[in-house]
């Protein structure tokens, strides 16, 4: 009959990329904060092919319904305009709360705003988890560490952050976050997780981010000059998107509840990553240095003994890999930009 027409014809129209089939026992709700966001989004893939049911909640700032469109009309997936500073209640298992500003243009645009989601935006998270009885891994960054006097940073580093500076809105409100997670953990018994989250890159980064990665090969790409902050004698870690993944879900399965660093250990210095760039890309572009930006980390690299030896976790796609994946991504990106500006 009629419904049966219907059903058939929306399962013609899409087809979903394939999930593992979970019994009722072994599948768990989990919800994504910031799931449409470029971490989020990856992480919503692989849960989703695990066969759990995945609810992601966002408020489309710096993310896009494109990221997770292959999901939605899918029985185990469910997307929510929502932001997070706003209560929610929902049933879950897991929270993974990724929702927040990630790049420094655009967590300085609204400095305000960026302090409500980190802080009241958490607290709601954690009274989520309080009531259900939920685990929360909460997306904490390196930025905790600020302009680190330490180097390597361990976990035991207490960092040194500028409180009233233009990157404080973030490190300061992250670093709170970071607080109220033990202190639920200690007032109220909730399961919490914190994963110091180092630089991550790849497909799905938002394209004028301002971030180092996306700028140096949307400039090479596009034969712009490749824009170097300072000297670029400042360094910086980065971490492909898949291993970052696979760390958020070892960490979550596992018991440390301690804070874990999430990074690839290989350090370079943002001019030789310029000249890196250049070398794959080729092209004519130059590479030119502007104003120092304010506050800048002049070094960054995590120390991953505990992720090792806690959660049995390490990198494993080789920077080059990794690149030519993101850059597979943004020249399809610009492809799809020049088309659709000529119809
Ligand atoms: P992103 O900007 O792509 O994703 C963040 C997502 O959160 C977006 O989809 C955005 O729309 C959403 N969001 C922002 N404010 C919200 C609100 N008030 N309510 C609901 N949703 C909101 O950034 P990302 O790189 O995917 O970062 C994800 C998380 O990882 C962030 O918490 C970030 O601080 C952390 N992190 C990322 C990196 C990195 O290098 N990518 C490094 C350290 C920490
Ligand atoms: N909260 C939520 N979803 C829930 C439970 C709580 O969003 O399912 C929010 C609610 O806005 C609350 C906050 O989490 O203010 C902190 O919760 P908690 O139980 O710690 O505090 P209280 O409700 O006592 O203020
Ligand atoms: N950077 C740069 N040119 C750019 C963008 C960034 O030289 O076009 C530098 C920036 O000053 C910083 C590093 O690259 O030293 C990483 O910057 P990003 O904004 O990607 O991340 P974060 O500072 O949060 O680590």
């Amino acid at each position: 009959d009629l419904k049966e027409k219907i059903d058939g014809l929306e399962k013609t129209a899409k087809t979903f990329p394939e999930v593992r089939f979970l019994t009722y026992k072994d599948r768990k709700r989990i919800l994504v904060t910031g799931g449409a966001g470029f971490v989020g989004s990856h992480l919503v893939d692989r849960l989703m092919m695990q066969g759990h049911e995945v609810t992601a909640a966002d408020n489309f700032f710096t993310g896009r319904k494109r990221n997770v469109e292959h999901w939605i009309g899918h029985e185990n997936f469910e997307l929510l305009n929502h932001d997070i500073v706003n209560p929610l209640y929902i049933e879950v298992d897991e929270i993974y709360h990724l929702a927040s500003p990630a790049s420094p243009p655009h967590y300085m645009y609204n400095p305000v705003k960026t302090i409500k989601t980190n802080t009241i935006g958490t607290i709601n998270m954690l009274g989520l988890s309080k009531r259900v009885r939920a685990k929360m891994l909460m997306a904490s960054t390196s930025e905790i560490y600020g302009d680190p006097e330490v180097h390597p940073q361990p976990e035991e580093y207490w960092g040194h952050v500028n409180p009233i500076g233009p990157r404080a809105c973030y490190d300061e409100a992250k670093r709170v976050a970071e607080t109220m997670c033990y202190a639920y953990q200690k007032q109220e018994g909730v399961d919490v997780r914190v994963a110091r989250i180092f630089n991550t890159f790849g497909p799905r980064m938002h394209m004028n981010d301002g971030r180092v990665v996306s700028n140096f090969i949307l400039q090479a790409l596009q034969g712009q000059d490749m824009t170097v902050y300072g000297d670029g004698h400042q360094t910086r870690s980065f971490a492909y998107v898949s291993d970052l993944v696979d760390g958020l879900m070892k960490l979550m399965a596992s018991n440390c509840t301690e804070p874990v660093n999430l990074g690839n250990p290989e350090e370079h210095r943002i001019l030789d990553f310029a000249k890196i760039i250049k070398g794959v890309i080729g092209g004519n572009s130059n590479i030119v240095h502007r104003d120092p930006v304010i506050d800048d980390p002049q070094q960054r690299r995590p120390v991953i003994t505990r992720a090792k030896n806690r959660i049995d976790w390490a990198p494993a796609v080789p920077l080059m890999n990794g690149i030519n994946k993101t850059i597979e991504y943004f020249a399809q990106e610009l492809r799809r930009k020049k088309h659709s500006e000529r119809n």
